[in-house]
């Protein structure tokens, strides 16, 4: 039998645990995994392209558990009522390759994606930041939010996106949370003043949301949606004017902002940074950039973790899909018909 985590069971234990809480403790999970970067068997995801979207896979083992990640990207899809990331994942045991959890991740994706936004920005913002821009309000935005609130007690935000509609439904869920929102009518003045600015959007193009002269000295970009090959949102002059952190260079370099760059242009890995192994911000006039695209030790952390949290709850079922008949030699044994039939019972 494996656990299954299905969306009802997923939000029962969310609401119950909490958003920040939930948050905090993947990212932690995830630094933990960083930081012993060299146990990892590691691979760029797998990605299948096709003119309107993306469907990737994404594996990741350490030796005793291995996960993997099944996502799309299509940023057409709200248009159609359906959301544009969308994802469910399995953990296995390495030992017998027998799979231990199989659950949605589309809920857990948000999660995970934002609590390694806050991690890396713990490391990497001024010490002193409290206002976040955040340009593109859409699936991701309220954890990204929730998630720079519980890691960095922020909980000024400028938010600005080119559908109103977007803003309205953010603001409708982030106001009775507490945050100080202001509503810009530009991404020029949502960054104004702000000392991170999270750039969130979806558009399968060479974008340019975040303009060379809306970057100041001594900010932290936190640049989410620029995660396929011709799929960027920041402009390109930005990027050699501050230091850029990566997940796994061989993913980033096709995926992430510096696919806009030469290929040897110099960044910094994050585990090292994590390691205290590699400096992260160094002055108060440095732009640091996170060029995110997501990558597999972090769905591997937020597996693990989820699996941890819920052993010994009712937060999941059971499913049967694994066949194992009582005697390894005679799979036939579940499918035989007459005298060879085993009993069902
Ligand atoms: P979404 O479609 O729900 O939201 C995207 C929002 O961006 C929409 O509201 C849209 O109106 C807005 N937008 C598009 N172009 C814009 C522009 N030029 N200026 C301002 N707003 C603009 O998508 P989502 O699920 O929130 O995902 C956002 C992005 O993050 C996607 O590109 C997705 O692929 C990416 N993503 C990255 C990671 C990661 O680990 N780096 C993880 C999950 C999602």
């Amino acid at each position: 039998m494996v656990r299954f985590v299905d969306v009802p069971n997923m939000r029962r234990w969310l609401i119950d645990t909490g958003i920040e809480p939930a948050i905090s403790g993947i990212a932690e999970t995830i630094a933990s995994d960083f930081i012993r970067w060299q146990d990892f068997d590691k691979t760029a995801r797998v990605a299948s392209h096709s003119d309107i979207g993306v469907i990737e896979l994404m594996p990741a083992s350490d030796g005793r558990q291995y996960g993997f990640k099944y996502v799309n990207g299509h940023p057409s899809n709200p248009a159609r009522g359906m959301q544009t990331v969308t994802a469910f994942g399995v953990l296995a045991d390495v030992d017998s390759g027998y799979p231990t959890l199989w659950t949605e991740m589309t809920i857990l994706t948000a999660l995970r994606t934002a609590a390694t936004s806050a991690m890396v920005a713990r490391v990497l913002a001024p010490a002193d930041a409290t206002t976040m821009a955040m340009i593109g309000t859409g699936s991701q935005a309220e954890f990204q939010a929730l998630a720079f609130r519980a890691l960095l007690g922020i909980d000024r935000l400028r938010v600005w996106d080119t559908d109103p509609r977007a803003l309205d439904v953010f603001e409708e869920n982030m106001r009775p949370l507490g945050f100080d929102i202001l509503r810009a009518n530009s991404a020029a003045e949502a960054v104004a003043g702000a000392h991170i600015i999270t750039t969130c959007t979806a558009d399968k193009a060479n974008a340019t949301v975040l303009t060379d002269d809306m970057v100041v000295p001594g900010v932290h970009i936190n640049a989410i949606g620029g995660d396929c090959p011709g799929k960027t949102e920041l402009d390109a002059r930005i990027l050699p004017r501050g230091d850029i952190f990566v997940e796994y260079p061989p993913q980033t370099r096709i995926e992430g902002e510096i696919q806009q760059l030469d290929a040897e242009h110099p960044i910094t890995e994050l585990w090292q940074v994590l390691r205290g192994e590699a400096a992260g911000r160094t002055s108060d006039e440095q732009i640091t950039v996170f060029d995110s695209v997501g990558f597999a030790i972090e769905d591997f952390s937020a597996l693990r973790y989820l699996a941890a949290a819920i052993d010994g709850t009712d937060y999941f079922t059971e499913v049967d899909i694994i066949a194992e008949p009582a005697d390894p030699k005679n799979l036939f044994a579940l499918v035989a018909q007459g005298a060879a039939a085993p009993s069902l019972a």
